[in-house]
């Protein structure tokens, strides 16, 4: 796996400086207060779980389903697959953790759909923004790093599924994805998919 990394973006140590900050950022927000961390998945568990055990508050873990990318490296229509019962959401404090704001609209319209349904109160937290790509007006209220315009991976995030658990942030080599999606390719042909 490490092979197919081209550059190494943020390492696991800078990583964790990110969040012990955030972390820090986070636990003044809410002092005093109860709160709920609504971790959208898959690609913030790993960031969420860091983060959590940093914040010495009292607080509930809560999960979100949603996607807006397709096995592939470019923005797709926001997919909600599932959503938290309304008792976890209505009058709730929620802060909204995801891995990356690329061009805002899955963490956009997360949070709307949360207000909808009740919420309190929703603050957004964002492992990565890359503010170069927005395409609606949102700024995440805690973000660890900000990056550029570049496909990242590892640390959560993935590219077709893969790579999630690199412990560290970088950018695949152009032959890990072409044979990444060659895989997936003839995977969707064996399963009449294609
Ligand atoms: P947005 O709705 O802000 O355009 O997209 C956010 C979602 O797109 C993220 O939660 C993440 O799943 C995916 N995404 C955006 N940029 C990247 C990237 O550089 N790498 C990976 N692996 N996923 C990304
Ligand atoms: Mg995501």
């Amino acid at each position: 796996m490490h092979e197919d990394i081209e550059t190494i973006l943020l390492s696991e140590a800078q990583i964790l400086q990110g969040i012990e900050r955030v972390a820090a950022e986070v636990t003044r927000a809410y002092a005093g207060r109860e709160f709920t961390v609504m971790s959208v998945l898959k690609g913030s568990c790993v960031f969420a779980s860091d983060l959590i055990r940093r914040v010495p508050l009292r607080l509930e873990l809560a999960f979100v389903a949603a996607s807006s990318y397709r096995d592939g490296t470019t923005s797709g229509r926001l997919d909600v697959n599932y959503f938290p019962a309304d008792g976890e959401i209505a009058g709730r404090e929620l802060l909204l953790v995801d891995d990356i704001l690329d061009t805002g609209r899955t963490m956009l319209a997360l949070k709307n759909e949360l207000v909808a349904r009740g919420a309190a109160s929703v603050r957004t937290c964002v492992f990565l923004d890359k503010p170069a790509r927005r395409a609606v007006p949102l700024q995440a209220d805690h973000s660890c790093f900000e990056i550029e315009d570049k496909f990242v991976v590892g640390y959560g995030l993935d590219f077709a599924g893969a790579y999630r658990n690199l412990p560290y942030l970088g950018v695949l080599r152009q032959a890990a994805i072409e044979r990444r999606q060659a895989h997936q390719a003839s995977r969707a042909a064996a399963t009449g998919r294609a």
